[in-house]
């Protein structure tokens, strides 16, 4: 067994490259390799279990190796595993789609599937793009984002997001986009009213004074991920969106990380009620079991490329795997356990026991700042506490607690001098009390 295990760590060091991850670090190290998942536990090939603090990167809903998911999935291997969605139908994406527009905010009419959450950004920003140029509106053509906002990985998506250290290398392949400040309330000089109103007219004065080139807002809802788990002040949302609506700019959610009970609604929108242009899904789409998302929007966008071949108005996007049946029928299976174990209603306890069983930590010298929204945990190191000085980022403060949270059973990634906490939406309060012990004696032990 330890020779297996010695040649995969070879080969796991020869053959792999990993993504967001420096590999002479990585290969100096002690790679954990998984084997299997059980429940909310990933199994090394050791035979060690941990406890999936980060949901395997932010979208596993109801556990690993879920009877129900497994079987839909085999199921529907037994009729096909693959079928284009190029100019044919699947019966499992069909029945998606309609399922998805029934959950959705309303007046999110249509659905157009793709693999990841980057792929399904760069639809909804070519598909905002195009919606203005098949209207004649061929100006409009910019995008406004958020500071700090991570939209995913592809050129496109990169160029909507503004987090500098993802940027700068690519710069000369990126479209520039205007950047708006967000909402950073805990390093914000007059706190979350004013982080909000700068926000606010920052987006006001832009749509005034240069709507007409300008095709959409595209935001993350709610809560900023990447950037540290940042939560908005309320209202935010629901303010911004308006101010598109009025300024005829398209507004585009990205759902990603946010949608699927993530942050105790079904969508981040909900939270306002928001109904957002376009609206970005995929994470939690199939319980994080296999890689689907989806680009929904109106019946107006829509309509915008509805016409006659000659008027080429069509919507020249599309990946090999756009609708794959397994994914599909997983996703179905996914919504149906959302619905028979009231998922988001079960977040919103959880929630709520797991904001009690944090505060604690709020008394620790070098944790700034908890924020929370649903299951969605971001804690903030600072050296300093009553001046909020950061760490030095070559102090990796966030990633020591990370490793150190490792060596006690539990998995999770930091986001710069933030631990994030995103722990499977069905874990029990025992599991959820066992994570933050983890979390609060890495805390201890490092800082
Ligand atoms: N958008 C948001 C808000 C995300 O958090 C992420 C990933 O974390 C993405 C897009 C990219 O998704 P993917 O990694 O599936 O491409």
């Amino acid at each position: 067994m330890t020779t297996i295990n010695n040649q995969l760590a070879a080969m796991n060091k020869t053959h792999l490259w990993h993504p967001f991850t420096q590999m002479k670090d990585y290969n100096e190290s002690d790679p954990l390799i998984i084997e299997r998942g059980e429940g909310i536990m990933l199994i090394d090939v050791n035979g060690r279990a941990y406890y999936d603090g980060f949901s395997s990167v932010w979208l596993n809903v109801h556990g690993h190796n879920v009877p129900e998911l497994n079987q839909a999935i085999t199921e529907q291997l037994g009729r096909v595993a693959h079928s284009t969605l190029l100019g044919i139908a699947n019966v499992p994406a069909i029945e998606l789609a309609e399922k998805l527009i029934h959950i959705a905010p309303q007046g999110l009419n249509k659905v157009f599937y793709s693999d990841s959450g980057a792929t399904g950004v760069e639809i909804a920003i070519k598909m905002a793009f195009q919606y203005w140029h098949n209207r004649g509106m061929k100006e409009k053509t910019a995008f406004i984002t958020m500071n700090q906002a991570y939209h995913g990985d592809t050129i496109g998506a990169v160029s909507v997001g503004s987090i500098p250290l993802y940027q700068e290398v690519f710069r000369p392949m990126l479209f520039p986009s205007h950047v708006i400040p967000y909402p950073y309330a805990y390093r914000h000089e007059g706190g979350a009213a004013a982080a909000k109103e700068a926000a606010i007219s920052a987006l006001r004065h832009l749509l005034e004074t240069r709507a007409h080139e300008i095709a959409a807002l595209i935001l993350e809802p709610i809560v900023q991920g990447a950037s540290g788990i940042i939560v908005m002040p309320p209202g935010c949302l629901r303010e911004m969106a308006a101010l598109c609506r009025k300024h005829d700019v398209l507004l585009i959610a990205d759902e990603v990380a946010t949608g699927f009970g993530r942050t105790g609604a079904m969508f981040a929108c909900d939270h306002e009620d928001v109904t957002p242009d376009v609206m970005v899904i995929g994470k939690g789409l199939t319980g994080g079991y296999l890689p689907v998302a989806a680009t929904l929007t109106t019946d107006e966008v829509y309509n915008a490329f509805y016409a006659s071949h000659e008027e080429q108005k069509t919507f020249f996007h599309g990946h090999s795997f756009t609708g794959n049946p397994l994914g599909c029928a997983v996703a179905l299976a996914n919504l149906k356990l959302f619905e028979e174990r009231n998922i988001v209603e079960g977040v919103k306890a959880k929630a709520a026991f797991t904001r009690h069983k944090l505060a604690m930590l709020q008394e620790r010298p070098h944790v700034g700042d908890i924020r929370q929204q649903g299951l969605m945990i971001g804690i903030e190191l600072v050296r300093d506490k009553e001046t909020r000085e950061p760490y030095n980022w070559t102090d990796r403060i966030g990633y020591h607690v990370c490793q150190r949270a490792r060596e006690l059973g539990m998995l999770t990634r930091p986001l710069g001098d933030v631990v994030v906490f995103m722990p499977p939406l069905v874990s029990s309060e025992e599991e959820l009390e066992a994570m933050i012990d983890i979390l609060t004696k890495s805390i201890i032990d490092i800082t």
